[in-house]
């Protein structure tokens, strides 16, 4: 059942929630958070097993779910993480559901498992482009494996990336400095960051387009790719000080840096 790439399930999950408890400061996500986390993980971990085989074997993203849907393994899979995650189970999941769910929907009978075994085949389809390819490189926030509105950046060696909180795909957007990632402005002049004292973590807002954006500024902090938008949830502790500031906008770059 488990393909030669395969992560396995526990050791999907003990990543996940090691991370989160190694980065507890930063996120500041509660315990109780942390124990629906680490469920759905499970029972995600466990769908992404079985639909891995056919994510690797995949020309897109939406042929995968279409044969997700038409083939019931979707139900299959919605189900499963319905039980494990304590949700409501769906009586159905065919391609109906799949839009209304993908069109923000999930107000129906097992809508919620539905949206959470779709993420799980995102992932799997991701991880299987990560594996045979390098990350892209594009000045978007829009993940292009999956169309879902990245607010997170992160970096590595001495470039910075956005990671999609719903597929955990990645893509390279800028070098050494952190350029907007929708219109590519960078700092000082165009945007400004407020980071906590030890430079770990940081809200961006650009003055050029409005965007507003989280990094992980630490290149040390290592986490899965599905943990780093987590993470950088801690970021929205600086929002009411970026906003205050107006930061990013053009006449108040020199202030955008905070120790
Ligand atoms: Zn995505
Ligand atoms: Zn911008």
């Amino acid at each position: 059942m488990s393909g030669s790439s395969g992560k396995g399930v526990r050791r999907r999950v003990l990543e996940l929630v090691t991370s989160l408890s190694v980065y507890r400061q930063l996120h500041g996500i509660r315990d109780l958070e942390l124990d629906y986390i680490r469920r759905v993980e499970e029972a995600q971990a466990e769908a992404m097993e079985r639909v891995r085989r056919l994510a690797e074997g995949a020309g897109s993203l939406v042929d995968l779910v279409d044969r997700l849907a038409s083939e019931g393994l979707l139900l299959e899979i919605a189900d499963l993480i319905a039980v494990k995650a304590g949700l409501e189970r769906p009586s159905r999941a065919g391609r109906e559901e799949v839009a209304r769910v993908l069109s923000g929907d999930v107000d129906f009978p097992g809508g919620r498992a539905i949206l959470l075994a779709l993420q799980a085949a995102a992932r799997s389809y991701a991880e299987a482009v990560l594996e045979r390819e390098r990350p892209a490189s594009r000045v978007s926030n829009i993940c292009p494996l999956c169309g879902a509105a990245s607010e997170t950046m992160y970096r590595r060696r001495g470039s910075h990336y956005m990671v999609c909180h719903f597929c955990g795909y990645t893509w390279r957007v800028s070098g050494e400095v952190p350029a907007c990632p929708r219109c590519s402005a960078t700092p000082p002049l165009d945007v400004g960051i407020v980071s906590d004292k030890s430079r770990r973590l940081g809200l961006a807002r650009c003055g050029r387009c409005g965007y507003t954006w989280r990094i992980i500024l630490d290149e040390h902090v290592r986490a899965p790719l599905i943990a780093l938008p987590l993470i950088a949830l801690g970021a929205e502790r600086f929002r009411g000080a970026v906003e205050a500031a107006g930061l990013g906008d053009v006449e108040d770059h020199e202030g955008g840096y905070e120790a």
